[in-house]
């Protein structure tokens, strides 16, 4: 038995060697050192206490996890295979669960926004932002993402930054800049006339709105997001009225999908929801204002709801320390108490729900947070899990490769002590994350330990 080797230093020690090894017994701390990590062929063994399927909505017991390489080769449970070669995370009583994905994020800009000092943030330093935002979000299990709007596509920079390998942080899908009306929730009415100045998504009118879709996605976007409705941080508009017409949205809706990319929309009115659902868009995001001919809708058309749940009982405990505009307090005072009401009502009528954040317009890291706010409107845990894992995956398009652990899927995990399903608010302090097979932190084996039998 050999301690206290390097994780790099006992890989090249194996490759020299000739003698026989069965099993290391590692345990990582890898939070500068990151992808290079992932060695192709690689096998690790990953045992827990319990493993979440959410697949199944239940609990298995002593789960055993192969991985090679990125991907999950085999989930078993009992006894620990001898692989040649294999390194074994050992979790003890701990419980796995699929790397958290959240649908709602805004990873290039920080909480406090929504007043004039944001428009003194240029693109290269919002993909800065960014990156600090994305390694804080996957340290917090989330190992998947989608980032629904920014300016000057520093989105689809940090995306592509972090699938190379330059940053470290979450699988992405980005939208780019969202698309909006002219003065509405997703365009920027800080500054007077005579700056002239729209912000990049915004298209009025059905051609403009084609264009817009078309351009979005020759920048990078995967993902078409729109505001169909006012909102809170915005200045000058109202959450209570639709913004697009119905033919607007339906245009934006079928050139999306005829390019193959989904449709997240920003909607608080109640009218507006109506209209984004009926123009086909695939999750509704927030959806404050819901009714009971809404909430119907959406369960016909099969429509994701993103709750976006956490942020309002943040907002309750922090926004009078935060020095937030007039508009935005103004707002959130009739926002709060409609969306709580109206997000249990949706849960009790069985809307498909997806796990989003809105992180930014709260501090990044926190976003666990929204599991505990889902159960606390109503969602059992099984559900909530299930909203952050895999019907987040569905709505991305992603069930193939992430939201379970399950063969074939990306080695995308995270683990907690103690049982969640008894206490949702253990999600919000998660003690081990990998994320395509590398680890990223590791609270639970103890760092920088390895042992290896011969
Ligand atoms: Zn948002």
């Amino acid at each position: 038995m050999v301690f206290g080797i390097s994780y790099h230093g006992w890989f090249r020690r194996s490759r020299r060697s000739a003698c026989t090894l069965l099993l290391v017994i590692a345990s990582f701390l890898t939070r500068e050192a990151f992808a290079e990590d992932a060695k192709p062929g690689q096998t690790v063994i990953v045992r827990a206490g319990q493993l979440f399927d959410p697949l199944a909505g239940r609990m298995l017991d002593q789960p055993v996890i192969v991985i090679v390489g990125n991907k999950i080769t085999a989930v078993s449970n009992g006894n620990t295979p001898s692989i040649l070669g294999a390194t074994l995370i050992d979790l003890g009583d701990a419980t796995l669960l699929p790397g958290f994905i959240d649908v709602h994020t805004h990873l290039t800009s920080d909480a406090g926004g929504g007043g004039y000092e944001g428009l003194g943030i240029s693109a290269p330093r919002a993909a800065l932002i960014g990156a600090k935002n994305a390694r804080r979000t996957l340290l917090a299990g989330f190992t998947t993402v989608r980032n629904v709007g920014a300016e000057g596509y520093s989105d689809v920079a940090l995306r592509d930054a972090i699938n190379a390998g330059d940053v470290m942080g979450p699988r992405m899908q980005v939208s780019g800049p969202p698309l909006g009306i002219t003065g509405g929730h997703c365009d920027s009415s800080l500054l007077p006339f005579e700056f002239h100045y729209s912000a990049e998504g915004v298209a009025d009118g059905r051609e403009a709105v084609m264009h817009r879709v078309r351009e979005v996605i020759k920048y990078g976007a995967d993902v078409i997001k729109f505001c169909a409705s006012g909102g809170v941080f915005s200045k000058g508009d109202n959450p209570l009225l639709e913004q697009y017409s119905p033919e607007e949205m339906r245009v934006l809706v079928e050139e999306s999908h005829r390019l193959g990319r989904k449709v997240a929309t920003h909607a608080h009115s109640a009218i507006s929801i109506k209209d984004a659902v009926r123009a086909g868009v695939d999750s509704i995001e927030h959806g404050i204002f819901l009714d009971d001919e809404s909430i119907a809708l959406m369960k016909e058309h099969n429509t994701f709801l993103v709750p976006t749940s956490y942020p309002l009982f943040w907002f309750e405990e922090h926004a009078p320390q935060m020095h937030l505009p007039p508009w935005v307090m103004e707002k959130s005072a009739i926002i709060i108490p409609a969306a709580k009401k109206n997000m249990a009502k949706a849960f009790r009528a069985g809307v498909r729900v997806a796990l989003g954040t809105d992180a930014g317009v709260y501090p990044h890291g926190l976003n666990g947070g929204e599991f505990w706010a889902m159960v606390e409107l109503g969602l059992t845990p099984t559900q909530a899990l299930q909203s952050g894992t895999a019907n987040a995956a569905e709505l991305m398009g992603w069930s193939d490769r992430i939201g379970a652990i399950r063969e074939g899927m990306f080695a995308d995990m995270v683990a907690v002590k103690g049982d969640p399903l008894r206490d949702i608010q253990l999600l919000q302090d998660v003690q081990f994350v990998m994320k395509d097979g590398v680890v990223y932190k590791n609270e639970i084996s103890g760092p920088n330990r390895a042992t290896q039998t011969h």
